[in-house]
């Protein structure tokens, strides 16, 4: 039976996949510039006999395993390749080798997990029908993303997905376990740039400047009215300001007031609403008050929705693969992530892999410099996927006519 023949492969595959997942964490690369990555991809998809390979946005590759039938469904399986700019301070044998960069995200663990993935599926290839097209993507941590690159190259085109799955290590749930969510489940996200302008002085003399600190603080509570009044309560929003810049002294006024924030919510037609509030809400206050804006509104990653019937059959699959219990639900996360360019285009389903172990201390969360994986988890990293790709292949709706 398919279902043990893939537990026994992913288990064969195991060290492997951890040796694969410790050469990507020794050698980070920052985002586009996965130049060596790229090159180890291609040489192990090779190495697996896989021959239908493209390159994709410089630094990315798609290629297919074909099964019997190839044309009767196609599942795509993505992972993203970069790290971040993180010194690392873990202290193990696969440290990071490139000095200020880190795979602090487990992006290590994705492309790992999806060559292991790939072996297996390239193995059975005779025993499913349908396509499996592999994304290996570049640039998931900085905007624009290199999954809207990777479209813009045709990754979803010749042949079209009909469905895209993606998952992502998370430090909070327990090795052994992996979690899902049907619909709305990560954040979109803008960077916001402010400036106000006014005019600086002596602290002594108010009177005879414009005061931009007391213009930006009136600013600043002003647009939480965004979230509190002006948003609809059923659709979370997040608006936060991280940085505050106002170089005077004691007795001086600065000139201007340099603020950045970030804002995310899970609703496009609101984003667009909720952008031009700001912009009205800002300039009014800073305009009545004498100064002078300077509002940029940096677009990020969209939200991400899981499809919910895609999602409800993905977890259907996990449940027979790992076991009730190890199937969790998950909440909204209003972290954001470029998986969902993929998902605003196809049905999509990006999950998450357990990766916690307390008793060996393994528990900092991403994007932090002792960030760090239980490698037991690369065994369902890779074989859950194949596992997954191969249900879906199985049932659910097929659109060939759609293609
Ligand atoms: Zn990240
Ligand atoms: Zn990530």
């Amino acid at each position: 039976m398919l279902l043990s023949q893939i537990k026994s492969l992913a288990k064969a595959y195991k060290e492997e996949v951890i040796s694969n997942r410790r050469h990507l964490h020794a050698n980070p690369e920052l985002s586009f510039k996965e130049f060596k990555t790229a090159e180890f991809v291609e040489t192990k998809l090779k190495e697996i006999g896989i021959t239908e390979i493209d390159k994709k946005a410089t630094t990315g590759w798609s290629a297919l395993i074909k099964g019997k039938n190839p044309d009767k469904k196609v599942i795509a399986l993505r992972a993203d390749m970069d790290a971040l700019p993180i010194i690392e301070a873990n202290d193990v044998p696969y440290k990071s080798k490139n000095l200020g960069v880190m795979h602090a995200c487990g992006h290590d663990a994705h492309t790992a997990s999806l060559l292991g993935a790939a072996k297996i599926l390239h193995e059975i290839k005779d025993q499913f029908e349908g396509t499996i097209k592999l994304i290996f993507q570049p640039g998931e941590e900085l905007v624009p993303g290199g999954a809207s690159l990777m479209i813009k190259d045709g990754v979803l085109q010749n042949p079209r997905p009909d469905g895209i799955l993606g998952q992502h290590v998370m430090p909070f749930i327990p090795a052994g376990k992996v979690g899902f969510r049907p619909g709305l489940y990560m954040a979109s996200t803008d960077e916001l740039y402010i400036t106000v302008n006014g005019k600086g002085g002596h602290g002594a003399m108010p009177e005879t400047f414009i005061d931009p600190v007391l213009i930006a603080s009136h600013m600043i509570v002003a647009l939480q009215q965004i979230v509190s009044r002006v948003a609809n309560p059923k659709i979370p929003s997040v608006l936060s300001f991280g940085r505050v810049e106002a170089l005077g002294a004691t007795n001086v006024i600065p000139n201007e007031v340099k603020i950045q924030g970030t804002f995310r919510t899970l609703d496009e037609a609101w984003r667009s609403k909720a952008h031009e509030k700001m912009l009205q809400i800002a300039r009014g206050i800073v305009e009545g008050m004498g100064g002078q804006l300077d509002f940029e509104i940096r677009k990020g990653y969209p939200f991400l929705k899981n499809e919910p019937e895609l999602t409800a059959r993905s977890m259907d699959a996990a449940r027979e693969y790992l076991g009730e219990e190890n199937v969790l639900d998950l909440d909204i996360w209003m972290a954001a992530e470029d998986f969902a360019f993929y998902s605003q285009e196809i049905d999509g389903c990006f999950y998450r892999l357990g990766t916690r172990n307390e008793a060996r201390g393994i528990i900092s969360g991403v994007h932090t410099p002792t960030f760090d994986i239980e490698e037991d988890a690369l065994e369902i990293g890779a074989g859950l996927m194949a596992w997954l790709a191969v249900s879906e292949l199985s049932k659910g709706k097929s659109l060939p006519n759609l293609r």
